[in-house]
């Protein structure tokens, strides 16, 4: 079998864990398989390194953070190169560029556009293991690139698409996925399989445990996906196509830190508002995601949305420069909120759904600030200092036996 294994952060921290995952890289390799292991700069190296950069600049140039990053990931796969020939075992380490790993020209956020296998080829038909850095390629210019945050994932289901593998496992933390974060719900429960779709709602809504451009790559060239435990061998979960639905409605819930609102308040109710506004935002590229519209009254109204963090000092700064134009009385904004969402492929066919989160978050005494729905997730805006109660709430409320029970009778 071809396999490509992949090795998170806390999966590589140490010198201790870098041995005891080269020892069970060797073992899969002795077993007769092809190996191709993906690895993530060792546990906080990558927050170092950009801490780093904004002690000298707190406005590095994208290029070079590229540059910075990319370090860490270099580091992670000479030290296991080394830690497997101290073993006994042949293995190359290679960069995202040296693997081919071509991307596009965006620093900090680049895609995978296409991935020349010929060097990782030749290098297992000599019977090496072959280690690649995570979350690199390079550009059209030649320039080393990142793929965003937790881009290591993508590195392996994009290797392991263009390689014809027959197995992709995204080794972790944690022993797969689960109902909730299990570090902030400990009741959570771990799944034996979720569908691709399900799992791309809860990665895009925050669940960090894939990331989401992996989870379309896996979907669009159906790679077969296992999250499993670097630290115990716990069977892990699998991540396909179709899975077998037992009476649940929702499959998981996931929580988004990297959230901000903004209200601007007193624009003219009058068609084109609307249009302006996020024009303005969408000229300066930022992304924004839910969307509140007051009622109007006295010819004005109030529009309230949603931005990441990192865009919110922009965001602001464009809106208040075109205030006269734009014709707003007052902007204000708040970044210690989250977004909580619960997904589920049955929540369309089930309008107890939106009653049982609400009911939930009510006995917790938790505030929402917005709220917003789609086929298969709602999402609602709270306070950050709720964050964890509300998760451990609605948690409860959709996975306790009985709490099933009375879904299923709806
Ligand atoms: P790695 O360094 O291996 O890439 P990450 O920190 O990126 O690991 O992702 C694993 C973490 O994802 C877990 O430690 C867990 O806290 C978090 N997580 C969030 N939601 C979930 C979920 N639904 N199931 C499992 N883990 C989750
Ligand atoms: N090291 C990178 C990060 O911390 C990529 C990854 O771990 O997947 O985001
Ligand atoms: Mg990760």
């Amino acid at each position: 079998m071809l396999i490509v294994q992949k090795f998170g952060g806390s999966s590589v921290a140490d010198a201790l864990r870098v041995g005891n995952v080269a020892r069970r890289i060797g073992a899969a390799h002795e077993k007769g398989n092809k190996i191709v292991v993906v690895l993530s700069a060792q546990g906080d190296t990558t927050d170092d390194l950009l801490h780093k950069a904004r002690e000298l600049n707190s406005r590095a140039s994208s290029r070079e953070l590229d540059m910075l990053l990319s370090t860490g990931e270099q580091q992670s796969i000479a030290l296991m190169a080394i830690a497997l020939h101290g073993l006994g075992y042949p293995a190359v380490s290679l960069t995202g560029p040296q693997a081919g790993i071509h991307s596009s020209s965006s620093h900090g956020n680049a895609r995978i556009k296409s991935i020349d296998t010929e060097r990782i080829t030749s290098e297992l038909e000599r019977n090496n293991i072959v280690i690649v850095a995570g979350f690199q390629g390079i550009n059209r210019y030649g320039d080393v690139t990142t793929l965003g945050r937790g881009g290591s994932d993508t590195s392996a289901v994009a290797l392991a698409a263009a390689l014809h593998a027959d197995l992709c496992e995204i080794y972790t933390d944690v022993e797969g996925v689960y109902t909730a974060d299990p570090r902030i719900v400990p009741s959570a429960k771990k799944l034996d399989e979720i569908s691709y779709d399900e799992m791309l709602e809860l990665a895009s809504l925050g669940a960090k445990v894939l990331a989401t451009r992996s989870v379309e790559m896996a979907k669009k060239y159906q790679v077969n996906l296992i999250v499993r435990s670097s630290m115990s061998i716990a069977e892990g979960t699998l991540v396909k196509e179709e899975v077998n639905v037992e009476n649940t409605y929702i499959s998981g819930l996931a929580m988004d830190k990297n959230v901000a609102s903004i209200s601007v308040i007193g624009v003219m109710n009058k068609p084109g508002t609307a249009f302006k506004l996020f024009q303005t935002l969408s000229k300066e590229k930022i992304s924004v995601d839910i969307i509140l519209q007051s009622i109007g009254r006295d010819k004005t109204k109030d529009i309230s949305f949603t931005v990441t963090k990192q865009d919110l000092p922009n965001a602001v700064r464009v809106l208040m420069a075109n205030k006269t134009a734009l014709g707003f009385d007052s902007l204000s904004f708040d970044d210690k909120i989250v977004k909580l969402s619960v997904v589920g492929a049955g929540m369309a066919t089930n309008p107890g759904v939106a009653s049982m989160l609400f009911e939930a978050l009510y006995n917790g005494g938790i505030n929402i600030m917005m709220i917003s729905t789609s086929e298969i997730k709602i999402s609602v805006l709270i306070d950050e200092r709720d964050a964890d109660n509300a998760a451990n709430c609605v948690h409860t409320r959709f996975f306790s036996s009985a709490a099933a029970f009375s879904v299923a009778q709806q």
